[in-house]
């Protein structure tokens, strides 16, 4: 690689420092699939808040259906079980109290007291509580609800009744439903209280789950009512119901930050492979400007007279070059043929004062160019230069479809007065069609011919009738790709001076080329 000035290779050692490591694609990967896994770790922690609420209110909903349900059944016994009892404590009577369809997991007994006094239950004679138990709950509404005495350390229950002519029916309430469900998701984590709706000093309040977390401070409740409006419940959480959140949302918040990390180092490394996919290399060298022009002189075999230049284009590439068979044909496929050529056509520009008045350079362009007002656009960017030093390259190996704007492009172009070469020419598509009508008149002959002279190659007959034609029709004339003398003989010997190859130069960059050509000049200006 060539470099013109050598504090290129450490740009930054030079100036007294020591470069910035880049961190290495695994340490990345590790610090992207860690950072969202930390930072799940305190936004968990906000979170644990809002959680804890919404479960809250996901176990009031729960212990609502719980209700519904229950006040389901006892609608359904109220409504069947009611019209049928004789009211004697008789057969009939017992027989109804324990149906198994009457008596289900929301009642813990059923029983009558009678208006005669006495009784009896799904437990049979025995009363769980004598009519005197019931007020002042039990006033004269037809339906109403009571308590159960607190006996023996046992939990009071709700008694729901109805009174009819005087006889009551009762069902005593299982609420050991409410004890299963205060323990989910976590033990310890609710207290429900429930009680008769009409707050007054007599009304009990039945507890359910751990009581203490009523006095914790910042503790949450939430109230809400039986079907029937009758019983008010509340629910209270705290510190504990928080905590498990907190838990849960660390838990949940570790997998998404995993699930995060892992999309993160995916997406990396598909950036990374892409970025190392021809494509993204070449567009990443678009961005450095790493598209530059290496010049190749055409010489006229005459007078030795060096009369322009080709400029081929060389990538530079981490201290290499890569030459444009590697990557034209995809670039052009891919569309970036354009800004590459921009680019190139940039420095050629920028470099053309910097050649003899009488010198010109060629740029080869693509079918793309002239199908669009692209080459167009391009001078008019730069202020259309000089015609007389800058001239194109038009390849017929591939075709150019859109053949009609391709004329109109080169026609005004012709018109500001820039010249077009046919390029390889008799290598492709319709080279004499092209050369009609697009109205080219510079042809280049391609090394595949002049290969042939010395051989006998049946393509030598291509040669001589291509040089044939040229000369007939006052083609302007390049042959490519000269190698040997013998093939510079051959070539003036028909009449074709203009030559372009390793006999006389390969392609230089610029600082190099200024230094052939001081020689040059010196070697051929002593020669005569
Ligand atoms: P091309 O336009 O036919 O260019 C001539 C090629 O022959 C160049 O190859 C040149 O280095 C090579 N060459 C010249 N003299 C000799 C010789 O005596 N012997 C041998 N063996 N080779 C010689 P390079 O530079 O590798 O370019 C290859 C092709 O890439 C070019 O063929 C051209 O079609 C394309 N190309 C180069 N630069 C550009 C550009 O800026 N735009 C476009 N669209 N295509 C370009
Ligand atoms: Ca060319
Ligand atoms: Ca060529």
């Amino acid at each position: 690689m060539h470099y013109d000035d050598a504090s290129h290779m450490h740009p930054i050692r030079s100036s007294g420092r020591y470069p910035l490591r880049p961190i290495s694609p695994l340490w990345l990967s590790l610090l992207l699939f860690c950072l969202p896994l930390l930072a799940s770790l305190p936004i968990s922690q906000l979170l644990g808040g809002p959680l804890a609420h919404q479960l809250l209110q996901d176990k009031k909903m729960e212990v609502e259906t719980a209700l519904a349900e229950r006040h389901r059944l006892l609608d359904n016994n109220i409504r069947h079980q009611l019209t049928r009892f004789q009211f004697d404590c008789g057969r009939q009577d017992m027989t109804l109290l324990r149906d198994p369809r009457y008596y289900n997991s929301h009642i813990r007994i059923q029983g009558i007291l009678l208006a005669a006094g006495g009784g009896c239950s799904s437990l049979g004679l025995d009363l769980p509580f004598t009519p005197a138990e019931l007020p002042p709950y039990a006033n004269q509404e037809q339906f109403g609800i009571a308590a159960t005495q607190a006996r023996f350390h046992t939990e009071q229950e709700l008694v729901a009744y109805y009174r009819t002519g005087g006889n009551i029916v009762y069902w005593v309430l299982n609420n050991s439903w409410s004890h299963a469900l205060l323990q989910t998701p976590c033990s310890n984590c609710f207290y429900l209280e429930f009680g008769q709706q009409q707050p007054g000093a007599s009304s009990p309040i039945f507890p359910r789950g751990d009581s203490s977390i009523k006095q914790e401070e910042g503790s949450q409740s939430l109230s809400f009512f039986d079907p029937n409006q009758e019983i008010r419940q509340t629910l209270w959480a705290g510190r504990a119901l928080e905590h498990y959140a907190q838990q849960q949302a660390r838990h949940y918040g570790l997998w998404l930050g995993a699930a995060v990390g892992t999309l993160l180092v995916a997406a990396y490394w598909g950036l990374r492979n892409y970025r190392r996919s021809l494509k993204g290399l070449l567009q990443a060298g678009l961005a450095r400007r790493e598209f530059v022009p290496f010049y190749q002189p055409v010489i006229d075999s005459r007078s030795q007279q060096v009369v322009g230049f080709e400029a081929l284009l060389r990538w530079q590439r981490g201290g290499g070059l890569i030459p444009p068979g590697a990557f034209i044909d995809y670039a052009e496929e891919q569309q970036l043929i354009l800004p590459m050529t921009s680019q190139l056509l940039e420095r050629v520009i920028a470099d053309l004062p910097r050649l003899a008045p009488g010198q010109w350079v060629s740029v080869n362009i693509v079918a793309a160019h002239l199908e669009h007002p692209h080459l167009r656009n391009l001078l008019l960017q730069h202020g259309w230069p000089s015609p007389a030093q800058l001239t194109f390259e038009l390849t017929e190996r591939k075709p150019i479809t859109d053949i009609k704007t391709a004329v109109i492009e080169i026609t005004a172009l012709q018109q500001q007065g820039y010249h077009f070469k046919l390029d390889d020419f008799g290598t492709g598509y319709g080279g004499f069609a092209y050369l009609q009508r697009l109205g080219i008149r510079q042809i280049k002959i391609d090394k595949m011919f002049v290969d042939t002279i010395g051989t006998d190659d049946l393509k030598r007959s291509v040669l001589d009738a291509t040089i044939a034609f040229g000369r007939e029709s006052g083609m302007e004339m390049i042959a490519e790709g000269v190698e040997r003398q013998e093939q510079v003989d051959y070539l003036q010997q028909h009449g074709v001076h203009l030559i372009q190859g390793y006999v006389y130069a390969p392609p230089m960059a610029l600082t190099k080329l200024k230094i052939w050509l001081l020689a040059w000049y010196q070697n051929h200006t002593s020669e005569r």
